[in-house]
């Protein structure tokens, strides 16, 4: 029990690794969130570039009662490669050296991602929280949240009172989910001991098959979400069905179940094992729907209603380039009418756009320096708008948080008149922001191509409806198609890769 005001730590660490993604490195973090100590305070108590989850913690424990918060360290980057090991090293220094100089704590709250590693280091997350329980000590509460797309081991729910990950994909929960742990915290200050049961289950869906709105793993979530009970009402005080983040390719990869229960370890056992085995049950429902790209060419030459056509494989948000070809030349290729596309990531094609200048032609070469993915290609092309790239986001994801493209232009390609947004800095095209401070009117794009792979579902559903949409598979660092990628670490045999995966359930005794 608490009888002063408590003093709450806060930090973070937002990278979700994928192995075969170009190393993130500290440039990339300071472009997008890198931000340590008092700052960290009023940054949340306003619009900025954190993590939501950081401002949403702050907003309910401002409303429910005096607090001290001691903020740490929060850094945030796209996702990428595992973090260079000295960016790792100087994060842990840094939350290291800020929790023994700050003295004596009640709580630490920590938002992470949860799909972290680093060069030469697998579970990151434990190592994090390991190291703050050996400062904290074994009676301060910590309690995390994590994205969905979390790959979580049993040693860091072991070091961890609890874990609360999102509930929504698209994510649009990130606040709610901080609140949730801002209230478990005042339990767990107020005396209430928390006990955590750990699941991992062989499987590792492909990511277009993880939405919320429907679907099997909308099924698995809602079916964790109503078994949380309010306080007062019964034992089960929190509920994670994570999903994963399979292109990690780490050990820990797989589907988890994390419950936490108030001081009842049976209940909150049962209560795992229960959503487990209906996950395990329904593993033949996680199977992608998505069409080719010779069939997103002919449904856009033919289409009579806009289309929003998503390049899945080349997604930005899950470690992808944004620089793949294979739409952006099938669609200037065919002729196809009315297309726009965006992101695509490309300084040196944005610096030659800003050197030509607004109206002007010039030849645009797109990969430089290509890749196995990003191949090079050259169009003709008019600068139709330039832009510095920062913006606001509206809906979705991105909403109320400041976003950087980085330098951008619009192009207009010759011949084909495909409208192609380039940026500088690898985002996301997921928010209807990112095209209308280009001046561009999507209520009058006939077909847009967005190099998303989920995400852009909350941020362009006022535009375009489900039976408008689709996933187009390719080649690229996140194809939905997983038997195409050279997974080295991942445990196997895993669904849906292998047939034979199998899963043993945890020989608990549960009455
Ligand atoms: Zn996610």
């Amino acid at each position: 029990m608490i009888c002063s005001i408590p003093r709450i730590a806060i930090l973070g660490f937002h990278l979700e690794a994928n192995a075969f993604s170009p190393v993130s490195t500290m440039a990339d973090f300071t472009a997008q969130c890198w931000e340590e100590g008092e700052v960290i305070s009023t940054l949340a108590r306003q619009t900025s570039h954190l993590p939501v989850e950081i401002p949403g913690f702050y907003k309910r424990m401002d409303e429910t009662g005096p607090w001290i918060p001691v903020p740490i360290i929060v850094a945030a980057t796209p996702p990428g490669g595992p973090a260079q090991r000295a960016v790792w090293d100087t994060f842990m220094e840094k939350v290291e050296s800020g929790l023994r100089n700050a003295g004596e704590f009640d709580g630490v709250y920590i938002a992470n991602h949860g799909a972290s590693s680093a060069i030469g280091l697998d579970d990151t997350e434990t190592q994090l929280v390991r190291m703050i329980r050996s400062i904290v000590g074994p009676h301060t509460t910590i309690i995390a949240t994590h994205d969905l797309h979390c790959n979580v081991s049993e040693e860091t729910i072991k070091a961890l009172d609890a874990l609360i990950s999102y509930r929504t994909n698209p994510h649009v929960d990130q606040r709610e989910r901080a609140a949730e742990a801002a209230d478990l915290m005042h339990e767990a200050l107020s005396g209430q001991k928390l006990v955590s049961a750990y699941i991992r289950l062989p499987i590792t869906p492909p990511s277009v098959t993880l939405l919320t709105a429907h679907g099997p793993y909308a099924d698995a979530v809602h079916k964790g979400a109503a078994m949380i009970q309010a306080r007062g009402e019964g034992p089960i005080a929190a509920v994670s069905v994570c999903a994963g983040f399979v292109f990690s390719d780490l050990p820990k990869c797989g589907m988890t179940v994390i419950v936490t229960a108030r001081g009842d370890l049976p209940k909150a056992r049962y209560t795992a094992l229960e959503i487990a085995r209906s996950i395990w049950a329904d593993r033949a429902r996680y199977v992608p729907d998505t069409i080719s790209v010779a069939s997103a060419v002919e449904m856009a030459s033919t289409a009579d209603s806009p289309l929003l056509l998503a390049d899945v494989a080349d997604n930005p948000g899950g470690g992808g380039g944004g620089n793949t070809i294979w739409l952006l030349k099938a669609f200037h290729e065919a002729r196809v009418p009315g297309v726009t596309l965006g992101v695509f990531i490309d300084p040196a094609v944005v610096a030659n756009a800003h050197l030509a200048g607004v109206g002007a032609q010039f030849r645009a070469v797109f990969n430089q320096t290509p890749n196995e993915f990003a191949h090079r290609y050259e169009a003709q092309a008019s600068v139709i708008r330039l832009s510095d790239g920062n913006g606001t986001g509206r809906r979705g994801i991105y909403k109320g948080r400041e976003f950087s493209l980085g330098p951008s232009a619009v192009l207009e390609l010759t011949d084909s008149c495909v409208r192609v947004v380039v940026g500088s800095l690898r985002r996301q095209l997921a928010d209807p922001a990112m095209l209308e401070m280009h001046e561009l009117d999507i209520s009058r794009i006939r077909i847009l191509v967005v190099k998303s792979r989920g995400h852009y579902r909350a941020g362009f559903d006022e535009f375009f409806k489900a039976d408008q949409i689709h996933d187009v598979d390719s080649k690229g660092l996140t194809t939905p198609n997983l038997a195409q990628v050279p997974f080295k670490r991942l445990p196997r045999p895993v669904w849906p890769l292998d047939e034979t995966a199998h899963w043993v359930e945890p020989s608990w005794e549960i009455n």
